[in-house]
Formats: structure tokens, sequence, C-alpha cells
């Protein structure tokens, strides 16, 4: 058994460092809904996109008040992506965090539903075929406000993304290559590499992907423990080995 240690590592090391580079250009719609679809559809926009797509700079405060921005058109205040008022579509404001984008608190726990109603409301808001009779100055306010919530709603909508961000957020910086030293995992890993290269059906794939996913939501519950109780060093450990289950995940994908 121990002799094939090494090779394992190596290979694991691979899975591990793999980067998921984002496709060019804003997604089709059907690709962006993907929270309630199957995990395939989701997963080509793990960690490269989200490491584009970090917004905020990092060690704001957890407030996640305050009223945004004056509208440069009428100078209503409080607006933000478009105003109340007057329904100019504002500059990117980096100071508006992702959660806040959705109207939520920052937190890790979101609720499945609480993303899709206000991405669609914000994408109709900012849809190019509804600012066309805009000034050019605001159809590129829209354009870049498009691509943020598009970014917001991937990296919230997944658990690992999500985690990052919100480490991120404290100023935590996460080693993405870097592999885990446990034995134990290790073996898990090589148990399931075999699985999934010996799978002949998608029945026995998708027995993985569940298995997958139960082990996602386990670290990921480990992770909110962690970092609820400032325990970054816990809560990154808790994402780097959600990556090997990611990684795993996107191996039965390729397979499916
Ligand atoms: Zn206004």
């Amino acid at each position: 058994m121990w002799r094939r240690a090494g090779p394992i590592r190596l290979r694991l090391a691979e899975i591990a460092g793999r980067r998921v580079r984002r496709p060019l250009g804003p997604p089709a719609p059907t690709e962006t809904f993907s929270a309630s679809a199957p995990a395939s559809s989701s997963l080509h926009h793990s960690l490269g996109t989200f490491r584009d797509s970090i917004g905020a700079p990092p060690s704001r405060s957890l407030s996640t008040g305050g009223g945004g921005r004056e509208c440069w058109s009428c100078g209503a205040k409080g607006a933000f992506l478009s105003c109340g008022s007057c329904r100019s579509v504002q500059p990117v404001d980096p100071a508006v965090d992702y959660f806040r984008i959705f109207g939520l608190d920052r937190g890790y726990n979101i609720k499945d539903n609480s993303l899709e109603g206000k991405y669609k409301d914000w994408q109709k808001k900012l849809h190019p075929d509804l600012v066309h009779s805009k000034s050019e100055k605001e159809r590129a306010f829209a354009a870049e406000q498009s691509a943020r919530v598009i970014d917001a709603y991937r990296t919230l909508s997944k658990p690992l993304p999500r985690a990052l961000y919100m480490l991120e957020l404290e100023g935590v910086h996460v080693d993405e290559e870097k592999t885990i030293n446990d034995p134990g995992l290790l073996m898990e890993m090589m148990d399931i590499r075999e699985a999934v290269s010996e799978a002949c059906d998608s029945q026995t794939l998708e027995k993985i992907q569940s298995q997958m996913k139960r082990k996602l939501e386990t670290w990921s519950k480990s992770f909110e423990e962690a970092f609820n109780k400032g325990d970054f060093n816990r809560a990154v450990e808790a994402t780097q080995r959600m990556r090997y289950y990611e990684r795993a995940m996107e191996e039965t994908v390729k397979k499916l």
C-alpha cells in the first residue's frame, strides 16, 4: 500500500493545483442560473473565476450597512447599482460587497433561493437591451455592473468560492496550490479516483457525485464553525479540503 504513496501524492497535487480558467465574456443565461441545476453546469467556474472575481478589497469592516453613494445623475442618496429615484445606472462601488448586492448580511449560510430572484432582478435592470437608449457612460456602467453581479452570483452560490470570498474580505490569504499532507485524505482521494476511472455507467458516477457533495457539505460546516470563531487557520484548511472534493466532482463530470 505505502509503496504507492509517492505517485498518489503527485497526482493529488496535480488535481489540487489545476486551475479552472474562466471562459471569455459573460456566460449565457442558462449557464448562470445554475444554483438548482445539476452540478455539472456549475462546476466550470470555480476557483479561477473566483480569483478573477474578487471585487471588494480585503480587510473591510464587517458592517454591511451604509446607504451607498449619491446618484451621479439626480443626487439622491443611497444609490447603488441603479438609482432608486431616477433609475440611472451607477458606476461600480467597490465598497459594496457581493453580499450587499443581494441584500444579504455577510454570512456563510445562504439559503438556496435567496440569490436567484435578486440576481434576475439586477440583470433585468442592467440588461444591454434596457439601457441601449442611455448615454455611453451609463451603458458602460451597466456592462461593468452586470459583469460584477454575475461574478457575485457565481461566487456566493457555491460553497467553496463563497468561503474563499469571505476569507478574502477578512484579508486572509489562501494558498490555492497548497496540498494537504494527510495520509487518510490521500488514500481516500486515491480510492475515489479509482472508483471514477472504473465507473462505466452514469448511475455509479452520480453516486460518487453525491458522496462528494456530502463531503463538501461536511467541510462547509467545519469552515463556517471555524470562521465564526475567528479560527482562520482551520477555516483555510477546510477550504483546502473542500477543493479536493470539488476536483473529484469535476472528474466525475468529465466522465458523465
Ligand atoms: Zn438618481
